[in-house]
């Protein structure tokens, strides 16, 4: 047996992650490998640095990528921050609060849960009763966008409340970084962290991460050590720190940081208010086209996220089909239900590159085609032409 090159079909991926790749990235990354204390890999290690606060909106020194996928982020803000015995208020409202819990307690620490239905956003009167009930609460974590329901939390409250209670705040902003508005200094988030591979349009298996000047106080006071030694931040910042003084800590994924360096400078070149005002945009039409047929959001208005789309499933239809139908015959992948709401939505991102015009109009079609197909009950012919009156409304 002799096993060859693998070669995968060209997909438009409209799931939860990983977003369309721009070829400009694809193209970055396979620019010529070179040493990773290169001084020109240091100097293009600066730049990303720059890059990167400039996409979360941050003068925060300690502002970098982690080499690893947007879970290594979300541990190395856990395992940097909590100490055994402390307590955490851990929002949950869908899949991404539960793997927090998990982190705080594997860090030794108590997690105090607060828990929204499944599709709403965090209720920030909950958030502060918990503070109140545990005075000595020193973190609150959230997630900024679930990715699981396609809700969207006000980070701007929750940070302030943790902040007027003593608490430092952690945000997943995994599916929020580039797609929808986030200010890590106006918002006062303590600790941040995301992913390459949603709206940064980037592939898979980095994860950028900030952490404010207090955060960094409190990395450096704490009493045990960090009990991962490859997420110590006390470590990696002599990596990252930056100048002369790098010294080893780990090989970088040197071709992988190419390619988000590259994304960073395409959000830099279309602007980042300018890239959540895609991101709305192609959600207004991709959800006009949605309702035409006679399909609903699940989310409510006000804390739906562009970049996540949360599809009620038709009566009668076999989601799982549709969506098999669809990737096998059409290459367009979109993402099934999670844990509550598994069986019950269909999740359709429109994230990075993904977000734009072709890809709207082109799930539509496909989406009607589909269930047409299966005699679902839909408006038929709607589709398309109220999405189009969006997209040519809006320029895009
Ligand atoms: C995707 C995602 C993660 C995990 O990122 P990976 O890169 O898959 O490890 C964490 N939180 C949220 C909200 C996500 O959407």
């Amino acid at each position: 047996m002799t096993i060859k090159s693998f070669n995968p079909p060209i997909r438009t991926l409209m799931g939860p992650g990983p977003s369309d790749v721009h070829p400009r990235i694809l193209g970055a990354m396979a620019r010529p490998t070179i040493g990773h204390l290169d001084p020109l890999f240091v100097g293009m290690m600066d730049e990303m640095k720059t890059l990167l606060q400039y996409a979360f909106k941050t003068k925060n020194e300690l502002t970098l990528s982690v080499s690893a996928p947007g879970s290594a982020g979300m541990e190395t803000s856990f395992v940097n921050l909590v100490e055994p015995g402390d307590t955490v208020v851990v929002c949950q409202n869908g899949v991404f609060g539960g793997r927090m819990k998990e982190n705080v307690e594997r860090c030794g620490a108590k997690a105090v849960m607060v828990q929204d239905d499944w599709g709403m956003p965090v209720d920030p009167q909950k958030v502060e009763d918990a503070l109140k009930a545990n005075p000595e609460a020193k973190l609150v974590a959230f997630v900024h966008a679930e990715t699981s329901t396609g809700a969207q939390s006000d980070a701007q409250t929750i940070a302030r409340l943790a902040h007027e209670h003593d608490a430092l705040v952690i945000a997943d902003a995994v599916t929020s970084l580039g797609g929808s508005e986030l200010d890590v200094d106006a918002w006062e988030i303590d600790a941040i962290y995301s992913g390459s591979q949603k709206c940064l349009s980037c592939t898979p298996g980095l994860s950028p991460v900030s952490f404010s000047a207090r955060a960094v106080e409190v990395i450096k006071n704490r009493k045990t050590r960090v009990q991962s030694w490859f997420l110590d931040l006390n470590l990696v910042m002599s990596y990252w720190g930056g100048g002369t003084k790098r010294a080893y800590h780990h090989t970088a994924p040197i071709n992988a940081l190419y390619g988000l360096h590259e994304a960073l400078v395409m959000l830099q070149e279309e602007g980042l208010e300018n890239s959540w005002k895609r991101h709305y945009g192609l959600h207004l039409a991709l959800r006009a086209g949605f309702e035409a047929m006679g399909l609903s959001l699940i989310v409510p208005e006000a804390a739906r996220l562009p970049q996540l789309n949360t599809v009620a499933i038709p009566e009668g239809v076999d989601e799982a089909q549709v969506r098999a139908i669809l990737l096998n015959r059409y290459n367009l992948e979109i993402g099934a239900g999670l844990g509550a709401l598994a069986g019950k939505v269909w999740r359709f991102g429109l994230m990075g590159h993904s977000a734009n015009a072709k890809n709207v109009i082109f799930c539509l079609a496909a989406l009607e085609a589909v269930l047409t197909e299966l005699n679902a009950g839909i408006q038929r012919g709607v589709a398309v032409q109220a999405a189009q009156k969006l997209i040519i409304s809006q320029g895009y």
